[in-house]
């Protein structure tokens, strides 16, 4: 029996350590604040960004988002159908109805054209996801929001270090939100980050974030109104500090494995993974394969074999309109087909390479059975 072979994994060393001791012993009282505020400071100054407020999730911080832009009932939410729950449930939860519209072949990211196809009256904002570390296209994107006077959310919790010419995912954006789950690039076992350079947007989201309490407010146990409690601990932040240190060599170890994957895999003709277009770079976070149509390769084929092996592959996104709490948009029709012959593939900062050719073994094993 081959030893199993995780998706996910977060990469914890000693600074890690050190840093969650030093919170958990010191960081109380006077210092309770301390961690929070450092991996704020830093987590701005490496997206390029004025304002960061730590969050309990990635789901958190987009709901306090749209709520401080005022979206709710009556209101339309632009979104692709390929998405995580996570960034479809706010609007739910806020009264909003979300549209959701198809994804591009090659980058599995929204499409500009269907997005303004898409705009009504009710229009209020588009999120875009990046996924998988993929980049959506940025610059038409935002000369539509522009163009109609809508808000665009970056939903950039998969695509922290992507760069849009020399633009970070996350920092475009209104506001762009990240995750810290344990599955993602960099982790605070559960946590998240809300960014934005609009000072209004960030007062207002500071105050919700914080139960309504206004900064400055001296009166005490004196909210203004009814907010959220999705503050990040100062454990959890110490545990981010020391990952944003290590991040430029996570990423790079995340960019090798990805590019071993696809030497091995793009040599077969039509198979496609993440892609990176010209003046992009992409920080890799979950290495996927889209496999032609000719191949005949399915989802439950691919899913029943890496189990076989032990090996945690996982489906790509079923659409979010297929789930049945919303209504079938079958007319996306790339988000609809592509996850019946694609697969997400382990990466994390351990990994051998050994193990990178068992899973790529995998594959070619399927392949030869096809054929
Ligand atoms: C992981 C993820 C989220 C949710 O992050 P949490 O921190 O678990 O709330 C949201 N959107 C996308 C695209 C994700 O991959």
């Amino acid at each position: 029996m081959i030893r199993k072979i995780p998706l996910a994994k977060p990469s914890i060393t000693e600074l890690e350590i050190s840093y969650v001791c030093e919170a958990v012993k010191n960081g109380w009282g006077d210092l309770r604040d301390y961690y929070i505020t450092l991996f704020e400071e830093r987590f701005k100054s490496y997206l390029g960004v004025k304002y960061a407020i730590a969050t309990s999730s990635c789901t958190g911080a987009l709901h306090m988002g749209l709520k401080a832009l005022g979206i709710g009932p009556g209101d339309e939410v632009i979104l692709a159908d390929t998405n995580w729950i996570a960034t479809v449930a706010p609007v739910i939860h806020l009264g909003a109805t979300p549209i959701f519209v198809d994804i591009l072949e090659d980058s599995w990211c929204i499409d500009p054209e269907k997005v303004e196809r898409s705009i009504t009256k009710k229009t209020k904002a588009i999120i875009v996801t990046h996924l998988y570390g993929n980049l959506c296209e940025m610059e038409k994107l935002i000369e539509i929001s522009q163009r109609y006077g809508l808000f665009i959310v970056e939903d950039a919790a998969e695509a922290l270090g992507s760069v849009y010419h020399g633009k970070k995912a996350g920092s475009m954006g209104t506001f762009g939100v990240f995750s810290f789950h344990g599955s993602k690039t960099i982790t605070t076992g559960e946590g998240g980050m809300f960014v934005t350079n609009d000072p209004d947007l960030y007062e207002a989201v500071l105050t919700l974030s914080n139960h309504g309490r206004r900064r400055g407010q001296t009166k005490q146990f004196w909210p203004e109104t009814v907010g959220f409690k999705y503050k990040m601990s100062n454990i959890q932040a110490a545990l981010g500090c020391a990952q944003l240190e290590r991040i430029e060599v996570i990423i790079s170890k995340k960019r090798e494995i990805l590019s071993l994957y696809k030497k091995h895999l793009e040599a077969l003709p039509g198979v496609k993974m993440n892609p990176e277009p010209e003046g992009t770079f992409n920080s890799a976070w979950m290495p996927t394969v889209v496999f032609p149509k000719e191949l005949n390769i399915t989802r439950e084929m691919l899913v029943s074999e890496f189990s076989k092996k032990n090996i945690d592959a996982r489906v790509f996104f079923w659409p979010l309109s297929s789930l049945k709490m919303f209504k079938p948009a079958k007319y996306n029709i790339n988000a609809w087909d592509i996850p019946r012959r694609a697969i997400c593939l382990p990466s994390y900062y351990d990994m051998g390479d050994d193990e990178i050719l068992s899973v790529i073994d995998v594959i070619y094993s399927i392949l030869r059975r096809v054929k």
